[in-house]
């Protein structure tokens, strides 16, 4: 099937709302993936964006994390860190505990995933609260790595998530 070029890639994003829970209007990503002008148009623009800045590693969190991180490492010729739930990692891992609105969560790394001086770039899809990216950027500095920017492919700005990952660089593709 041949889709049109984007010209906004905000037309590509659906809301669902009540998803995962009532009052939430949840950012389906799905069709802009199933668009590859959208989808590579997005990866075009991070790469645009990250292509001089010295990145090293791409570090994402699973699940949708994965999806946008792997094609990006690879386009700047960067590595690739999976950031993943607890016992999924078979090696040594570093892990942290950050809290969500109910309770709290954890979020594990290979012990030698980043090494001290390394350039990370960390990305996710969305930028909600910012706890989830938080707990990412608490995870590189522990291990000595040099945090260059948190990145999105979208971004809530009611919720004000920029404020919570200070004084890191943020950016941000698409904004609602
Ligand atoms: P945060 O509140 O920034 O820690 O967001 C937690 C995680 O949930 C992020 O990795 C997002 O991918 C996801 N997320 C939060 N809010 C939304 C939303 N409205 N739509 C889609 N994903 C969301």
């Amino acid at each position: 099937m041949n889709a049109p070029a984007p010209t906004d890639l905000r037309d590509w994003i659906r809301d669902v709302p009540d998803f995962p829970k009532p009052g939430i209007v949840f950012k389906d990503i799905t069709p802009l993936l199933s668009h590859p002008d959208a989808f590579g148009t997005v990866i075009d623009r991070l790469v645009e964006a990250f292509a001089d800045r010295g990145i090293d590693t791409v570090a994402a969190a699973e699940a949708r994390g994965f999806i946008f991180g792997a094609p990006l490492a690879l386009r700047l010729n960067a590595g690739f860190v999976p950031i993943r739930k607890p016992g999924k990692l078979p090696y040594a891992t570093l892990a942290l505990e950050y809290q969500l609105e109910y309770g709290s969560d954890r979020l594990e790394v290979h012990s030698d995933a980043f090494g001290p001086g390394r350039r990370v770039l960390l990305l996710d899809d969305v930028l909600a609260t910012g706890g989830t990216m938080r707990a990412c950027r608490d995870l590189v500095q522990q291990t000595g790595a040099e945090l260059v920017a948190c990145a999105f492919v979208i971004e809530l700005t009611f919720l004000e998530g920029r404020s919570r990952l200070a004084p890191a660089d943020v950016f941000s593709l698409i904004a609602f």
